[in-house]
């Protein structure tokens, strides 16, 4: 009967919680410090692994508490070393999260929701509905189930973090945010916020906490259109956020953090391939210092969506870039394992 006493979720305590929990039971307050770094640092997903206290104590954990960590139950590796992972969560619903290597870097990118909200048109994720919020704790562990990856498959760490994955990180700002905190301290996987970008439909009033709230991490912007006409016929979120409130955003982020912003854009035939187009995204970026990643269009249906041709994104390139704005065609990893960007859509 003992065992059906629930058990909590030791991960969701803080460090004094954990400490206050310690002596209550008589124990020596350092060795919450233990199991903390054991949870945190060295990522231990059982009791047991805490080879550094008594088997009496990891008893006594055991009878208190569970460890919920999330399981890869599935692993895809691309033909471009792209490897997306198929996360169970305790509830058993499941999330994905990619490990993107190149040359130089190797890159997690995370999910921050099971599902999404937005429902942009043409993303994948968007058919999954917004199911629930992840705790800060399934982020985190996506991260650290990427290093581990990284370190045995390519032999090298993990030096950069993405949040673009699934879900929208400012409709989970508050665990995002722990996530993010979690993982660069010394005490969690001490990695760096300038390392981390967190990719934003473009939520505005959230833009703008977070840059009252001073966090040091990069801004992405997922823009598509700066025309309202043709961004509201594409991502709903336009019809609360306008282009101009997205934009006094930005400056209110900037002024605070003095941090450029990234432009993500795919260009599609007949939806925003047109000089008219290419001269708004100019003009939006001129509102802040930024740049502009052009990101290749991933079908995700019937076609509705068609990537636009070469001509078109020289074209964008070309104004863009003859104007001081730097810009990248950025080419999709994992279309073979449906692991590229907007095609998470727990398919496997
Ligand atoms: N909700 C956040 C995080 C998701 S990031 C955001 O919108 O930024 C996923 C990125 O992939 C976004 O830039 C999104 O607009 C883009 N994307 C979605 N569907 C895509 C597709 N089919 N092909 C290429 N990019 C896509």
């Amino acid at each position: 009967m003992v065992e059906t006493v629930s058990k909590r979720d030791i991960r969701k305590l803080k460090l004094d919680e954990l400490k206050e929990f310690f002596v209550q039971h008589g124990e020596k307050a350092f060795r919450a410090q233990q199991v903390y770094e054991w949870l945190w640092h060295k990522s231990a997903k059982s009791f047991d692994q805490m080879t550094n206290l008594s088997i009496g104590l990891r008893d006594m954990l055991k009878e208190h508490f569970t460890i919920n960590h999330i399981k890869v139950d599935h692993m895809q590796r691309s033909a471009d070393g792209t490897i997306k992972n198929a996360v169970t969560l305790f509830d058993g619903m499941v999330v994905e999260s990619v490990l993107i290597p190149t040359e130089k870097r190797i890159t997690a990118c995370v999910s921050s929701q099971v599902g999404c909200s937005l429902a942009c048109k043409f993303c994948a994720t968007a058919r999954l509905k917004r199911q629930r919020n992840l705790t800060p704790d399934e982020i985190y562990d996506q991260v650290v189930a990427i290093k581990e990856q990284s370190e045995l498959f390519f032999g090298r760490p993990l030096t950069n973090i993405v949040f673009m994955g699934m879900g929208e990180p400012l409709l989970n700002y508050s665990n995002v945010i722990s996530a993010i905190d979690k993982i660069t301290s010394q005490k969690g996987l001490n990695m760096a916020s300038k390392r981390i970008t967190v990719s934003t439909v473009g939520v505005a009033k959230m833009i703008m906490k977070m840059a009252d709230d001073g966090v040091k991490f990069n801004l992405a912007v997922s823009l598509h259109a700066a025309l309202d006409k043709t961004r509201s016929a594409i991502m709903p979120i336009n019809d609360t956020n306008p282009l101009s409130e997205l934009g006094d955003a930005l400056r209110y982020w900037y002024d605070k953090t003095k941090r450029k912003v990234t432009y993500e854009y795919v260009v599609w035939k007949g939806i925003n391939d047109t000089e008219e187009h290419a001269r708004a995204l100019l003009k939006f970026c001129k509102i802040v210092p930024s740049k502009v990643n052009l990101i290749e269009y991933n079908p995700i249906d019937d076609g509705e969506f068609q990537q636009a041709s070469t001509e078109v994104l020289d074209m964008y390139m070309h104004i863009l870039e003859s104007h001081g704005i730097t810009t990248r065609i950025r080419k999709s990893r994992g279309k073979d394992i449906d692991a590229a960007c907007g095609q998470l859509a727990n398919k496997s």
